[in-house]
């Protein structure tokens, strides 16, 4: 009998999908990794002790399967009910969730005929809002993955040229679908920086029909954030993760805060064990220790407001940052050769060939020591010959 190919056994959407390209994990020594937006400085020692402390015979017993103690904590962070909190194994699966939850797919014959743009074809998404995932551009890159593989319509708006919000009166010409299914909205905005005030988002939000979700995975070096939008408007939701600010990337916590209909919703198409127990662990103790971390967070912006005024006067163009990275113009050559140059000097950051971003780097906001070798190297670059 013949064996077929194996790639004639995999689905259409999945064989031609573009998959999500993660930032690099190098391991090269004395490297000053700068790429992935991780946070510099370590948990808080509680955290390390509780996580270590719960390494023993429990590991052969599943987890918590709805991590109730955690969304009890949050839910008192936040002024909410538990009911109100889903927690994922970071909050990209949460992200995949509302795909799934919010969205319906529609054919491939159908999506064939989009071209990903808000065009006025047939098939655009918004002739088929309950098919479209909605979000800026550029923002996290993840979102158009998402929509992929969900089989929905993805709907990719420009944002303004120095990255703003286009005015509420401008969207529909733009192409946003205030109708859409899901929209994503990263704020602080990755990977710009730029923050977007909550009476903004707040005006967005109420004129959309469908699910908004505000991804503040950046929102602790921010000056706003929108919690209180998800708690006001039973169509949002805010995401947020313990992996940037809180240290904990390697853990893969994060967790959506919203309407318990929602919530419920989510939680029904949610793997039974999504989170990890070891991740309940270091989430819940890290709550115990947040003035640890509020101290970093502000190290964190300090160094980033110096490391703005230094590669300023350098004559780097800088956007003014609300997160834990800058987006930044370099001079004398081109984005891509400056990352090549500072890898040659073990400085890794992150450039994106997307026509909006390719003039610029990524960098991620270090140590104070970190950034100051950072800032040195730069200074050698740029003054060669
Ligand atoms: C890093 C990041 C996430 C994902 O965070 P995890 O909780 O680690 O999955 C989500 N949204 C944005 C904008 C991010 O930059």
């Amino acid at each position: 009998m013949a064996v077929r190919a194996p790639r004639s056994l995999i689905r259409p959407l999945v064989q031609r999908l573009h998959a999500y390209v993660p930032g690099e994990q190098p391991k090269i020594p004395g490297l000053i990794k700068l790429n992935t937006n991780e946070n510099p400085y370590p948990p808080s020692p509680k955290v390390l002790a509780a996580v270590k402390a719960a390494v023993d015979g429990r590991l052969r017993l599943y987890p918590n399967p709805t991590a109730s103690a955690l969304r009890e904590r949050l839910a008192k962070l936040h002024g909410c009910a538990p009911e109100n909190i889903i927690v994922g194994n970071g909050s990209d699966e949460l992200l995949a969730l509302a795909t799934r939850t919010f969205v319906e797919p529609v054919a491939a014959e159908v999506r064939r005929r989009t071209d990903g743009n808000a065009s006025e074809s047939a098939s655009s998404p918004r002739r088929l809002p309950s098919a479209a995932v909605q979000f800026f551009n550029p923002s996290y890159s993840l979102y158009p993955v998402l929509a992929e593989i969900a089989g929905a319509l993805p709907n990719a708006v420009p944002l303004n040229a120095d990255f703003t919000l286009p005015a509420l009166a401008s969207l529909p010409k733009k192409g946003w679908d205030f109708k859409a299914a899901l929209s994503l909205i990263t704020t602080p905005n990755a990977p710009s920086g730029r923050g977007y005030g909550t009476a903004e988002l707040d005006a967005l939000c109420a004129k959309s029909r469908g699910v908004v979700v505000l991804d503040e995975a950046y929102v602790d070096f921010a000056r706003e954030h929108a919690m209180a939008l998800a708690l006001k408007h039973p169509h949002v939701l805010v995401s947020r993760t313990f992996s940037k600010a809180y240290s904990l990337c390697f853990q893969r916590v994060g967790y959506f805060v919203g309407h318990a209909d929602l919530i419920a919703a989510l939680d029904k198409v949610r793997d039974s064990y999504n989170v990890n127990g070891l991740g309940q662990v270091a989430a819940l103790a890290t709550l115990d220790d947040l003035p640890y971390y509020r101290r970093n967070f502000r190290r964190i912006i300090a160094t980033r407001e110096q490391v703005t005024r230094e590669l300023t006067g350098l004559g780097w163009s800088v956007l003014p940052s609300q997160t834990n990275f800058l987006l930044a113009r370099p001079p004398r050559f081109p984005a891509e050769a400056w990352l090549a140059k500072l890898r040659a000097k073990k400085l890794l950051v992150r450039w994106f060939k997307y026509p909006e971003v390719r003039d610029y780097l990524r960098i991620t906001i270090g140590s104070s020591a970190e950034m100051e070798t950072f800032v040195r190297t730069a200074r050698a670059i740029a003054a060669v010959k």
